[in-house]
């Protein structure tokens, strides 16, 4: 979340027609309430139950799909650097420049530790995608 409270939420960025559940999903959002079942969110859009929901999902993609080694060897390296203070993390997205978000460093290429996209989560999402269609073709 940044600091000035609510996160901005900007149209999908498709000139695609938004479906009703986007649609959906954003108004609650907005509004402070849970994309899922429209309660009070506590946090992200979400209410306690679905936060709940939502990060147990997450905790079993992350099983399902575990990081290479190399990946997981160049991301601890990455946040080493960070604590030792050799590496500042950007305060601007290098894809978007987007300044009010939290920027990750990620590895394109995992086996090049030394190359790193700092980037924003929306960026880091399609970057992921991205490379994924690269190595799945899907
Ligand atoms: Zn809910
Ligand atoms: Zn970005």
């Amino acid at each position: 979340m940044s600091p000035r409270g609510r996160p901005r939420i900007e149209p999908p960025i498709t000139d695609r027609p938004m479906s009703r559940q986007r649609a959906w999903q954003l108004r609650m959002r907005l509004a402070g309430r849970c994309m899922v079942c429209g309660q009070d969110a506590k946090t992200r859009g979400l209410c306690v139950l679905h936060a709940q929901a939502n990060t147990a999902r997450v905790k079993r993609w992350t099983i399902q799909n575990p990081p290479t080694r190399a990946a997981r060897d160049a991301r601890n390296a990455l946040m080493a650097a960070i604590r030792r203070g050799e590496l500042v993390r950007p305060t601007v997205c290098s894809v978007c420049g987007v300044k009010d978000r939290k920027i990750n460093g990620y590895h394109p290429d995992p086996l090049e530790p030394t190359r790193i996209l700092w980037v924003c989560y929306r960026c880091l999402a399609a970057a992921r995608i991205a490379r994924q269609i690269a190595r799945d073709g899907r």
